[in-house]
């Protein structure tokens, strides 16, 4: 496939009145909403300000003491895929090698790996696949249910419910409520990179563009369905096309709130660009550390009714994850048993954790660790003093160490 072209410059610094971004710095420091040229202006202040803001306004919209987590795991039942995006080391072409889609005896088998550590939840996706019918996904649902009662099934990205709306001849409502019926718990709002289609067009032109994104987004939060929103940087986009994408998401967020019962967005997930064995590597920026924590605090400060914000070890790494604690996070993720679309296009951050490496770094932060649902509902307080004073070696001190399948 030829080459994309693809800004390969970082978002351009257009100068502000430095004015401007001090005053929505206080402005948001007393809990009052920016606009879109006040959001702009943070990326032109000192990083150390802005953090500053965001780390108070984290303080005052979630437990001050807490850090929370959660034991999952991420299936990807199938990696053959149609849409191609140029940013993906992850999928394949049905006629490759080491293509693959998971039976039910494989995908039990993971789930009981998962069991076996405590794990609650499973985030199933995979790729656009036009070999599978609606039947795989259905009965790939309902098997989890019925042998693995005690699991949550996050599933499905945008991406992948567009390509069933379209190939099954379902109506979005129609489709999801099947997909409910099966046994679907959340949609789990992958895919949103940046969801400005310039951006998009250029990373990845078959991509579900924006538009699309948030109308099925939107109809399952409207069936009371989990969801969350996503943001990756580096791709060359602007800040201006930064703060839209945010804006956008407080858009929905204010709409779930005022119309579904305030079934929106229930955590925000921000990482960086991974480009190793794309083919965006070489032409795409990329972001580094302090690009990453200055958006995490950027985010923080735009999205003023969204509360749990995830500090993205996975892409940054434990050390710049555990940092991202004073920029705005709240919250370490998941231990990820088993994650291979990320770590397929990076070779920097880490791709899964034992429950006795988050509770170390939100212990050393200053924090207390609590393992969450995937709703954010605090369900078990670690034992923090009997994990941290185990051996790393002994098994029974990280729960989720060293089982990917
Ligand atoms: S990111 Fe998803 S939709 Fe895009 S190529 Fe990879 S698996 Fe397919």
């Amino acid at each position: 496939m030829t080459a994309p072209e693809v800004a390969v410059t970082a978002a351009p610094s257009p100068s502000v009145p430095s004015t401007l971004g001090q005053d929505a710095l206080d402005r948001a420091a007393r809990g009052e909403r920016l606009d879109a040229a006040e959001l702009e202006s943070l990326y032109h202040l000192p990083l150390p300000e802005v953090a500053a803001v965001a780390h108070g306004l984290r303080l005052e919209r979630r437990d001050p003491d807490v850090v929370t987590f959660l034991i999952d795991r991420n299936i990807n039942y199938t990696n053959i895929c149609n849409v191609g995006c140029n940013f993906c080391a992850f999928y394949r072409t049905k006629r490759q090698a080491d293509a693959y889609t998971l039976d039910y005896a494989q995908l039990s088998h993971k789930i009981r790996e998962l069991e076996a550590v405590g794990g609650t939840r499973i985030l199933l996706q995979g790729g656009v696949n036009p070999e599978l019918g609606l039947d795989y996904y259905l009965g790939m649902l309902r098997h989890v249910k019925a042998h693995h009662p005690t699991i949550r099934i996050d599933a499905f990205s945008p991406e992948e419910v567009l390509f069933m709306e379209k190939a099954f001849g379902l109506s979005l409502d129609e489709l999801l409520d099947r997909l409910i019926e099966a046994g679907l718990d959340g949609l789990p709002g992958a895919g949103g990179e940046i969801l400005e289609d310039d951006v998009r067009r250029k990373a990845a032109p078959a991509r579900i563009r924006s538009e699309d994104w948030f109308r099925i987004i939107d109809a399952a939060q409207r069936r009371g369905l989990y969801t969350i929103a996503t943001m990756v940087i580096g791709f060359g986009e602007t800040y201006a096309q930064r703060v839209s994408h945010l804006l956008k998401i407080r858009a929905q967020q204010d709409k779930a709130q005022r119309e579904y019962g305030g079934n929106g967005f229930f955590g925000f997930a921000l990482w960086t660009l991974q480009t190793e064995n794309t083919r965006l590597a070489g032409k795409a920026p990329g972001a580094t550390a302090h690009e990453y924590l200055q958006q995490l605090a950027v985010a923080r400060i735009a999205l003023d009714n969204l509360h749990n914000l995830q500090a993205s070890w996975p892409a940054q790494g434990f050390k710049v994850g555990q940092a991202a604690l004073y920029y705005g996070a709240n919250d370490l993720g998941s231990t990820m048993l088993e994650e291979n679309v990320v770590s397929a296009a990076s070779g920097n951050g880490r791709h899964q954790a034992t429950v006795r490496e988050l509770v170390r770094i939100a212990v050393d932060a200053g924090f207390t660790p609590a393992i969450r649902n995937s709703r954010f509902e605090i369900i078990e307080w670690p034992d923090v003093e009997t994990i941290l004073h185990r051996a790393p070696s002994n098994p029974e001190a990280g729960r989720g160490v060293g089982a990917s399948a």
